[in-house]
């Protein structure tokens, strides 16, 4: 079948082989599992739970909240015993309310409500479980996977993609997952099909991935769900990319893939949308890929959400020698990690511990307008005149030529022959950007406040006056009644 152009792109070096040839093992459970009530895009979730409760796992322990979030769930059963601040695994490595669990290692389950036949649910009731079971998009971008099928539904998408291209080096658990559950995943395709009444559903995987290839071709065989493979780069695991890649339709800048008549979900979303339809299981662990040059024995783990970092390194064997450093998510587009005791969250695909020399870290030399990078950018921005306009603070002028398009790939700061850390100042300029709007935001509000107060200062004073006035005149006509009655009393 036909692929169409891409625009951009760049070929790393994929590093994946030391973690791609290992089946996934399960992580035994931690002493205590954290349980951010934060793992997802949208409003935190409320917990339901009391510290000294008892939990089952599956049980919910966080209800979402409002039109975009999503509930937690007990990954085990056992007790809580600590409802509060936890370091979490967010850039800003800053503590995030979390729900700790004792686990009592009996892994006592809730009861699951099975349908008979989940493809005798209706379409909507499939959503509906989807988002209590606190599904979200396991590719990285942790959006509420219910809100995606409402409004896909009711977009009326044609298309279903399923991402399988895992483009980060390093990561590998995307690979495995299509390996050893490519069954569960195509049940998971389908369901999301029905649910959202798409007319097609194709997977895109990469052609590094050849046993995953022909691992989802045996499952997909007679199921009417496609399987296509796309060349191996840099970022096709990007939804907008895979979407130009399979149908040459181009997302708008700003939009999203249903105003194009598509929804796109990961594979390991696929799977987590089976495993909660046909055997009722709520989202409470992930495969997690464990690699780098400083990790002994790199693997691909099945990890219960709230597992400390640390946890997952001892179960590689520890580190060579010290990391240089350790990530949270792919080399490219994953975050620094400060320390090892932040948790295993939904969104976590990979942690990475990399040596000096993976680094590579080299001293910025000034630009020499090769424009390698205007080639390298998937959006077809212009970085080298972005990092230009941030750097003499002109941040509004960067965002004039797109720097809010800007997705943080990096590929413009890969190939960079003067090795400047482009998408640095991308994240520095709009980190700076949405603190300018939060401070107009707040400032309008206090602003509005004020103004509010003030008009019923003025109300109250009127309502006074006005009272004070009443009060008189009523006085008046009594003085004035008083007055003609003495006066008819004396005539009489
Ligand atoms: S790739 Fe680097 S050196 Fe070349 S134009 Fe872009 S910023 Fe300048
Ligand atoms: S980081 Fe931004 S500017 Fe650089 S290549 Fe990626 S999308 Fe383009």
């Amino acid at each position: 079948m036909k692929l169409f152009r891409l625009r951009g792109g760049i070929h790393p070096e994929g590093r994946k082989t030391s973690s791609a040839d290992a089946a996934i093992r399960a992580l035994p459970l931690s002493p205590y599992l954290f349980v951010p009530l934060q793992q997802h895009v949208g409003a935190p979730a409320k917990p339901v739970v009391q510290v000294g409760d008892t939990v089952l796992a599956g049980q919910l322990i966080g209800a979402g909240q409002g039109n975009v979030s999503a509930p937690v769930h007990a990954p085990t059963s056992g007790r809580v015993v600590a409802i509060g601040d936890h370091p979490s695994p967010h850039p800003s490595g800053l503590s995030a309310a979390t729900v700790t669990i004792e686990p009592d290692h009996e892994a006592r389950w809730v009861d699951a409500d099975l349908p008979a036949d989940p493809f005798g649910l209706a379409p909507d009731e499939i959503s509906e479980r989807v988002g209590a079971a606190g599904i979200v998009g396991l590719g990285g971008a942790t959006f509420p996977s219910s809100v995606k099928l409402k409004l896909s539904r009711r977009s009326g998408v044609d298309t279903l993609i399923i991402n399988g291209g895992e483009c980060e080096p390093y990561l590998t658990c995307d690979d495995r997952i299509m390996r050893e559950r490519a069954a569960d995943i195509v049940t998971g395709i389908r369901l999301i099909q029905f649910a959202v009444g798409a007319r097609r559903a194709l997977v895109g995987i990469e052609d590094n991935k050849p046993e995953a290839l022909a691992a989802m071709r045996q499952a997909a065989a007679g199921n009417d769900v496609e399987i296509r493979m796309v060349p191996a780069m840099y970022p096709m695991g990007w939804d907008k990319q895979m979407i130009q890649v399979l149908l040459g339709r181009e997302v708008p800048a700003e939009g999203r893939s249903a105003d194009i008549g598509v929804l796109v979900h990961n594979v390991a979303t696929a799977w987590a949308v089976q495993q909660t339809i046909c055997l009722g299981r709520p989202l409470v662990s992930r495969i997690v890929t464990v690699s780098g040059g400083a990790v002994a024995a790199p693997a691909n783990l099945e990890v219960p959400i709230g597992t400390p970092v640390q946890a997952l390194f001892d179960a590689c064997g520890g580190f060579h020698g010290a990391p240089a450093r350790l990530v949270l998510g792919g080399p490219m587009m994953g975050h620094q990690l400060s320390h090892t005791s932040v948790p295993v969250v939904k969104g976590s695909s990979g942690v990475l511990a990399l040596t000096q020399a993976e680094i590579g870290l080299t001293r910025p030399a000034p630009c020499i307008r090769c424009s390698t990078c205007v080639r390298a950018c998937p959006v077809g921005l212009l970085p080298l005149e972005m990092a230009a306009r941030i750097r003499s603070d002109d941040l509004a002028g960067a965002e004039a030529i797109g720097l809010k398009d800007c997705i943080a790939c990096g590929s413009c700061s890969y190939v960079c022959p003067s090795s400047i850390p482009l998408v640095h100042y991308f994240n520095y300029a709009k980190g700076e950007l949405m603190s300018q709007a939060r401070s107009r935001l707040k400032q309008e509000a206090t602003r509005k406040l004020a103004e509010e107060r003030t008009a019923r200062m003025q109300r109250i004073a009127r309502e006074r006056e006005e009272a004070a006035e009443a009060r008189k005149a009523a006085k008046a006509a009594r003085e004035a009644a008083a007055q003609a009655a003495a006066k008819t009393e004396v005539a009489a």
